[in-house]
């Protein structure tokens, strides 16, 4: 069962009068919300709109994570040729899939946060530009560097805004990337557990997720448990207000 109607209308009317004071960058508004059954399992997508630059954002929920402590909750950073075309020169969209079939067939609740923030926040010609580096000999970090971006451009500030807005009291995150926790601290989310993910390894992908591990900081190799962060619990206040 997901939210029910009721809440979603409650969310949507918060959210229509809420605005983040300036100089915040990061404000999102909930704007729709509908039923999207889905070969992974039953969810319902929201729709955010961020009112200061007008991107849009989605979130995948399953079932009623409203007020919800402990709600798993996977961050995924809109790759179109990967999620869309099947790219193997990322693992994007396995990823995608294994979060989405994770939250849909075993648990009782989750979210997947689809962030428009392509190739991880240069945007979709740049990551092409990138590529072709990369084609040339350069690996990912080198070829970003080249064209003037630090090695991971994304901010999770949208993702933070969006779990509060969904009234998400606590998190469990998906990820084998610790520098995400801190980032999503920061903004004032509660985690308090980790859930590993799984890794596709192919032979486009290796060179690129051997570089993810030695140059920033992915736990790739290592089994962790769940619960592995305990963080104290803190309100669920707001940061952005
Ligand atoms: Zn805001
Ligand atoms: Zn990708």
């Amino acid at each position: 069962m997901g939210i029910p109607k009721e809440q979603i209308d409650r969310l949507i009317a918060e959210s229509a009068e809420h605005q983040c004071a300036p100089p915040a960058e990061t404000c999102v508004r909930l704007i729709a919300m509908a039923d999207l059954p889905t070969r992974f399992g039953s969810y319902q997508v929201a729709a955010f709109r961020n009112p200061i630059d007008g991107k849009e954002h989605a979130a995948f929920v399953h079932g009623n994570v409203v007020d919800a402590e402990r709600v798993p909750v996977r961050l995924h950073s809109e790759c179109l040729t990967g999620d869309a075309i099947g790219s193997l020169r990322c693992d994007c969209r396995d990823q995608l899939q294994e979060a989405l079939t994770m939250i849909g067939n075993k648990m009782e609740r989750g979210i997947v946060l689809y962030l428009r923030q392509e190739g991880r926040g240069i945007g979709f010609t740049n990551k092409i530009r990138a590529y072709a580096l990369q084609d040339a000999g350069y690996d990912t970090v080198q070829a970003n560097e080249l064209l003037g971006f630090r090695p991971d451009e994304r901010d999770y500030g949208v993702a933070a805004h969006m779990l509060h807005s969904l009234h998400v009291r606590s998190i469990r995150i998906m990820t084998n990337n610790p520098s995400k926790i801190a980032d999503l601290t920061r903004h004032g989310i509660s985690i308090v557990g980790r859930i590993p993910m799984s890794v596709a390894l192919n032979e486009h992908n290796r060179q690129y997720l051997e570089v993810k591990r030695k140059k920033l900081g992915h736990l790739l190799d290592i089994e962790q448990t769940d619960d592995l962060v305990e963080v104290p619990a803190r309100s669920a206040a707001r940061s952005t207000e």
